[in-house]
């Protein structure tokens, strides 16, 4: 039996790699009433029918599941912000890392566009994520500056790329891996979602080990499941300061004795950081109130 990884799922196949090969395989017997169970992400064991074909034997336990689009075991999620057009803001990024935490995603953050920006404009903005304890990479997917740096922090994962329309996802992934030729731009504005209309996500393998999706993650239409009292922590320097508060139902609001607010006070939080936790808390209660 071999080991590998679902990259695609196609018709009745799964296309399953080992290394550089991939086996188009059919699923043991058993499996089929649980068809839909198996996704593109998923480890699996199989046995050698022939040619290039084989038949899953077995699935591993999954370590994670992305619901949108459906992928098992992703690790990590690059959330792309374009450093100019469109402009990065703290209020965006933070909506994104929140859609991440949820997620149960370690995030980085990805400035794209570099090669037309102020860097050091934007020193302040990478220095407040990384103390909250987010990794920020500065690149450039049209030079390739700073692209070493994000290929290491791909290596040996599975990594969906999320972010705002125009921040060059798919300009990143094309310089990621030279060959995958997504669409971009342009061309897939015009012909509708492109090559993503797609039910079913790919794995795309990078030359160093790994793989990213090839369908950028979620989109910031998806607030309305998260609970008011969830929220804070998805916002890790909010709820590593919570544990000062009086009470622990404290949403850091009105409360009083917040240590949330004496440390937005003290400026150990970032003002903008408590903005965003604020603005989406009001987003989540305003759904609420509709319903
Ligand atoms: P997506 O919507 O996030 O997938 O973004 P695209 O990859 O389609 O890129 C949006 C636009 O930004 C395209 O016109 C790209 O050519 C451009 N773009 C992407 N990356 C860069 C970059 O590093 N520098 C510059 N100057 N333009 C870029
Ligand atoms: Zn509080």
């Amino acid at each position: 039996m071999l080991l590998g990884i679902v990259v695609k799922a196609y018709s009745s196949y799964y296309y399953v790699q080992t290394g550089g090969k991939v086996t188009a395989c059919s699923l043991r017997g058993r499996f089929k009433k649980e068809r839909f169970s198996l996704l593109v992400g998923d480890e699996v064991a199989y046995s050698a029918a022939g040619p290039d074909k084989g038949v899953i034997e077995e699935i591993m336990p999954r370590r994670s599941l992305l619901r949108r689009p459906m992928v098992a075991n992703v690790d990590q999620v690059v959330l792309t912000f374009a450093a100019v057009n469109p402009d990065i803001g703290t209020a965006l990024v933070d909506r994104f890392l929140v859609l991440a935490e949820w997620s149960g995603l370690e995030a980085v953050l990805c400035v794209n566009k570099t090669d037309i920006a102020d860097t050091s404009a934007l020193a302040p903005l990478a220095e407040l994520y990384r103390a909250v304890g987010y990794p920020v990479f500065m690149v450039s997917a049209k030079t390739g500056s700073g692209m070493e740096e994000l290929r290491g922090r791909l290596y040996d994962r599975i990594t969906v790329f999320a972010g705002p329309s125009g921040a060059g996802k798919s300009s990143l992934l094309n310089a990621l891996q030279p060959g995958l030729s997504l669409v971009t731009g342009e061309v897939s504005r015009k012909i509708g979602r492109g090559k993503h209309t797609t039910r079913f996500a790919e794995l795309l393998p990078l030359a160093g080990g790994g793989f990213v999706v090839d369908t950028p993650g979620f989109s910031l239409t998806e607030f309305a499941t998260i609970g008011e009292p969830e929220l804070p922590y998805y916002f890790p320097d909010i709820a590593a300061a919570a544990a000062g508060c009086k009470f622990s139902t404290c949403l850091h609001v009105k409360e009083p004795q917040c240590a949330v607010k004496q440390a937005v006070t003290e400026g150990r939080i970032a003002r903008s950081r408590y903005d965003s936790y604020l603005e989406v808390l009001e987003e989540i209660r305003a759904a609420k109130k509709g319903f």
